[in-house]
């Protein structure tokens, strides 16, 4: 008999609704979570200016509609104190903290395929065996410093943005540097350049970035909202990226360039995300995605004063929208600032951190804090850093050293009862997280309730349907022009990292229907044993 029914690996959105369900199902689980509160990604990015770019009132839970009636949310995109403060009070008001366990990292997670159990191994000593295993580590939670040469050596202080000091950091009067133009340095910069005596930038690649438009929450726009939840809901559940936003089914070139302009101007004046919907073609055509690339082009060349800096901050080697697509308050205005210096690392390249900063191939520069927004070793980083052990000792490590392998993202043959939220070959990173985050809780507890349902003691996906739905996601992937950037969901980020597109592009309407219709066929693809 396992110690408990179900061990969850981390306490964020996917960890804590996970056991909300397993209790429901009458489970017993535990959750083990490294951090010492609940909230993952917002409990761990606390860096300045870090909230959300999926609007308020959309990126939350609706799977109790007294809570998305009840919860009252501030602004456009909730700031990550707002959202923490969220997930703490989901925590309280369905009493999950007594099964979870703090300040806990899982270590090992090894099958006992005798006994249909895994045993599960943590940090701080204990073990406890567990008939499933549901991996909530997260998409972007290994955060990733780059091994610079001198690193060890630099004496002023040193951050990752994805472990933010819980007091905050003043950097008043400081010489600042920030590896990194990514989102997070993309929403950093702009309030640290506010603070810092100067504030030094190394960019190796500039980023696309729109502005937020972020605001407090307009009161009609909530009333209308609660007023029709349900309805929203079921739509973001079925449409491509779990957001309702405004599609064009027209290709880009198809308009004129005087409606095309128009058309970018008014979504560049909205804001937020939904740019990358304008035309359909944006993600699958070159020339289209031009058209959109140029604007934006034509914006940091209006909105930077110095034409050389503007030049630096402008991307020209990948596709619009590849890679993450930023969303700013005042990002390029920060340049325009005297106490901000860009510093283009792909004609200067860091050579190395010295104890007094950092060194470039041109020149030294002195810094009293030096702020990694370096990113993660996104999709797969977490879960290889758990020693996982399926069926006859193998490891996953082993499994997925040229690239990851999953059937639908959310299991991995031969590692029976083991499941993967938001795995790789899932919309996870391409979608409202919470959307996905939520049908895949729903879809594992379903499937746990037919395991039992039928007396079967465990679920393991098949070499066959895996290798059909890897071949699948790569086949759409390669469909779009996310392969031409050197992303993080290429893995391009980490140096040695298998170049896979990680997640999966047919849209998160399609892909819950495929996921449904494998359910429904008796879970097919699976082979159900014990
Ligand atoms: P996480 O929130 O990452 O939680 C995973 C937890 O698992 C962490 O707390 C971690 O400590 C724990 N853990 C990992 N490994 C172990 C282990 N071995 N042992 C114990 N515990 C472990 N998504 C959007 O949809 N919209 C956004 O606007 C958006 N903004 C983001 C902004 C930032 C700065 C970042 C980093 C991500 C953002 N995301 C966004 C993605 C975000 O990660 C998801 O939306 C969501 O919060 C993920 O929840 P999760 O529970 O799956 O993972
Ligand atoms: P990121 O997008 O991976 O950005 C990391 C930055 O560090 C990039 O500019 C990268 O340059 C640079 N970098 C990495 N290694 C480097 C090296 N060795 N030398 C020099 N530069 C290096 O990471 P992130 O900004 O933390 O964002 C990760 C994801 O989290 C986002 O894409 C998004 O999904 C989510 N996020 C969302 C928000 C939001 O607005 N809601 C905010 C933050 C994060 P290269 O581009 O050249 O690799």
């Amino acid at each position: 008999m396992a110690d408990v029914d179900a061990v969850i690996v981390g306490a964020g959105f996917a960890g804590l609704y996970m056991l909300h369900r397993a209790r429901a199902l009458g489970l017993s689980a535990r959750v083990f979570e490294a951090g010492d509160g609940v909230g993952g990604t917002w409990y761990w990015n606390r860096y300045p200016g870090a909230r959300c770019d999926v609007e308020s009132m959309e990126y939350s839970y609706s799977f109790s509609d007294e809570l998305q009636q009840q919860w009252k949310w501030t602004e456009r995109y909730a700031s990550q104190p707002e959202i923490l403060q969220y997930i703490n009070h989901v925590a309280d008001r369905f009493d999950l903290r007594r099964d979870i366990q703090l300040e806990t990292r899982v270590t090992a997670a090894v099958y006992d395929e005798a006994a249909h159990e895994w045993n599960v191994q943590t940090d701080r000593g204990d073990r406890m065996s567990a008939r499933f295993c549901v991996m909530a580590t997260g998409c972007l939670s290994a955060a990733q410093v780059p091994r610079f040469d001198g690193l060890e050596r630099f004496a002023g202080a040193r951050y990752h943005t994805g472990s933010w000091p819980h007091a905050g950091v003043d950097f008043t009067g400081q010489q600042v540097g920030i590896i990194g133009t990514g989102s997070s340095a993309i929403q950093s910069i702009p309030i640290i350049a506010r603070q810092a005596a100067h504030l030094f930038v190394f960019q190796r690649t500039p980023n696309f970035s729109i502005p937020a438009r972020n605001g407090p929450l307009d009161a009609e726009h909530e009333r209308w909202m609660k007023a029709n939840y349900a309805e929203y809901r079921r739509r973001a559940r079925e449409s491509r990226t779990g957001l309702l936003v405004e599609r064009n089914d027209v290709s880009a070139l198809d308009v004129t360039p005087e409606e095309r302009e128009r058309e970018y101007e008014a979504r560049w004046r909205r804001g937020g995300l939904g740019f990358a919907a304008t035309y359909v073609d944006l993600l699958t055509n070159q020339e289209a995605n031009d058209t959109a690339a140029e604007f934006f082009r034509a914006k940091i060349r209006a909105l930077v004063r110095d034409a050389a800096v503007a030049a630096t901050l402008t991307p020209r080697h990948y596709p619009i929208a590849t890679k993450r697509l930023c969303v700013d308050t005042d990002y390029y205005d920060t340049f325009n600032r005297d106490n901000v210096t860009l510093i283009d690392l792909r004609t200067m390249p860091i050579a190395a951190i010295t104890p007094r900063g950092l060194r470039t191939s041109e020149a030294e520069y002195a810094l009293d804090s030096l702020v990694f927004a370096t990113g993660f070793d996104a999709m797969t980083g977490a879960l290889l850093a758990i020693d996982i052990r399926g069926r006859g000792g193998r490891t996953l490590r082993e499994k997925w050293s040229a690239g990851p392998k999953t059937y639908l993202g959310l299991a991995v043959a031969g590692f029976p009862n083991l499941f993967t939220i938001t795995g790789p070959g899932s919309p996870s990173v391409l979608s409202n997280m919470i959307v996905s985050i939520e049908q895949h809780v729903d879809w594992i507890a379903e499937c746990i309730t037919h395991l039992r349902a039928h007396g079967r003691a465990a679920i393991e996906a098949t070499v066959e349907a895996e290798e059909e739905w890897v071949a699948h996601v790569n086949m759409v992937g390669d469909f779009t022009l996310y392969p031409r950037a050197n992303s993080w969901y290429m893995g391009a980020n980490i140096p040695g990292k298998p170049r896979v597109f990680l997640p999966y592009v047919g849209g998160v309407g399609v892909y819950r229907r495929k996921c449904d219709e494998v359910a429904a066929r008796d879970y097919e693809g699976f082979a159900l044993t014990g």
